[in-house]
């Protein structure tokens, strides 16, 4: 299996895992933008968010926010905002193919992103 993201959900390759469960990954982002910038994925391979199927929309994207909206309250990032961001594709910026959201806080972001 050539995907990144899945040798870590597979724990081939080492993370730093801040929360699991049957369906969703969240790890520490390996080269951090901001004092939190963690990772949410699907365990379930999926390259990106223009292959996502009406069932992931229906089934598995929810669980994403629900664990992007934990990680948000666990590092106390609500009160002074966050960002979270999915890069889509060659022209939104992804450089690993297999569907994540950035959870990013801890810093004023700025906008528009690069
Ligand atoms: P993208 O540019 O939106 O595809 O984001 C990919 C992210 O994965 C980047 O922020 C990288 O720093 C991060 N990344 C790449 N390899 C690893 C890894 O092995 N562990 C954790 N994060 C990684």
């Amino acid at each position: 299996m050539e995907c990144l993201f899945c040798k870590i959900v597979d724990q081939e390759i080492p993370a730093t895992i801040i929360y699991e469960n049957e369906d969703v990954m969240a790890f520490k982002d390996i080269n951090p933008e901001a004092p939190v910038h963690l990772l949410v994925i699907p365990k379930k391979h999926i390259p990106s968010f223009a292959h996502l199927t009406q069932e992931d929309n229906e089934v598995l994207m929810p669980k994403i926010f629900v664990a992007i909206q934990h990680l948000a309250r666990e590092f106390e990032l609500e009160e002074e905002g966050f960002r979270v961001v999915n890069n889509c594709g060659t022209n939104g910026g992804q450089t690993v193919g297999h569907i994540h959201f950035h959870l990013m806080g801890g810093r004023r972001m700025v906008w528009p992103p690069g």
